[in-house]
């Protein structure tokens, strides 16, 4: 073998890593900062003992590489301008399958990247304000694309979604929490669909940030709520992008195409789960749709793998998010993390995850 296979033009997974800034308490605690930025998507990171002499050796000292790195100065705004959510959200106009998810530790700045601060949510939204997230920002690019495209008709369709121990909740429809929503193949399209899942006709932006406002409310206030509940739980707001033209001689040419958004249980569960000796089967009260996407990716990743067996029906996020992670569809991966000396361990496994996915 020679080692690592050579990139391909159909990679579909891209990866970027954003790095919070160290909060109040950790500036006041002294704790020191583990990441280095040379550049070039590049991250380094120290050794885990920082008196240790062998910390000055090279061994003890890990470089990985990304699409784009995040330091901790980036502003939302660069989130949206620098990750690849564009040509995304393009492609996802043009009919493609696509996914962006937030990866990391609880605490990391998942929650933060995708929707920002849960107060913008209280009252009428400032659109201008900085903390708005990646998801509030997308929908602005989106209407902004479709408003200059006057020669097709577009339809969106929006829904918002739980999976909390493989149940599905809708978000949309708290009802549902006491009765979990069942994930079926559809024939038809083709694809896996969450069945009974609230799905509304989104005319103005307006619309779209209804949508997002009430799930966050309702994931907030749950009858299912509870202390860990948001670190163990993946949400995922989906919006479908129905498109029709005619072209000049007179065909109508429709496509669907959609988006999913997706901000993922804690990271550290997964190796919770493995570090107990637990099997897949074992893991599935823990978190299964975590450890199944893992392997999905890693498997996707690898040129000689992904044209093998790829497990997306063994958990229900990866029958969720199979279209767009295989075949024609497009994903970015954001994975975050803590600069923090005390989160090493969890920093380095997401630096890990993030670099084989690529
Ligand atoms: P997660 O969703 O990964 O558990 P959060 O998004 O809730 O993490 O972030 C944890 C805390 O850190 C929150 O108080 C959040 O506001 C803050 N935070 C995260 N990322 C940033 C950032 N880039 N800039 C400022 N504060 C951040
Ligand atoms: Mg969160």
């Amino acid at each position: 073998s020679t080692g690592s296979e050579p990139s391909t033009p159909e990679d579909n997974i891209n990866v970027v890593v954003r790095v919070r800034p160290l909060n109040e308490k950790e500036k006041r605690d002294r704790y020191g900062m583990i990441l280095q930025f040379p550049g070039n998507g590049q991250i380094i990171i120290e050794s885990s003992e920082r008196n240790n002499k062998k910390s000055r050796n090279q061994e003890n000292v890990h470089v990985f590489t990304y699409n784009v790195v995040f330091e901790p100065g980036a502003t939302q705004e660069d989130i949206l301008d620098y990750s690849g959510i564009k040509r995304i959200i393009d492609m996802a106009i043009e009919g493609f399958s696509c996914t962006a998810f937030c990866y990391g530790q609880t605490g990391s700045g998942k929650t933060h990247t995708l929707t920002g601060p849960p107060d913008l949510f209280h009252g009428k939204p400032n659109l201008k304000d900085p903390r708005h997230g990646l998801i509030f920002r997308s929908f602005l690019y989106l209407f902004q694309l479709i408003k200059n495209r006057k020669d097709v008709n577009y339809v969106l369709k929006a829904s918002f979604l739980e999976i909390y121990n493989e149940r599905v909740i809708d978000l949309l429809n708290p009802g549902s929490a006491r009765k979990p929503l069942a994930v079926r193949w559809s024939k038809k399209s083709r694809g896996f669909f969450v069945e009974n899942l609230f799905t509304v006709d989104c005319e103005e932006l307006d619309d779209l940030l209804a949508v997002l406002e009430e799930g966050m409310r309702n994931r907030a206030v749950g009858s299912h709520a509870m202390n860990d509940h948001s670190s163990r739980s993946h949400t995922m707001l989906t919006v479908h992008i129905i498109s029709e033209q005619q072209t000049d001689g007179g065909v109508f040419i429709s496509k669907h195409g959609k988006i999913n958004f997706v901000d993922l249980a804690g990271s550290e569960l997964t190796k919770k789960t493995l570090s107990e000796g637990k099997t897949l089967e074992e893991a599935n009260n823990i978190n299964k749709s975590l450890m199944v996407l893992g392997y999905c990716i890693a498997s996707l990743s690898d040129g000689k793998k992904r044209f093998g067996h790829i497990p997306y029906r063994d958990s229900q996020l990866t029958k969720l998010l199979a279209d767009s992670l295989a075949g024609n569809g497009v994903t970015l991966m954001i994975a975050c993390v803590s600069p923090a000396q005390y989160n090493h361990a969890e920093t380095l496994n997401t630096l890990r995850y993030a670099s084989r996915a690529k």
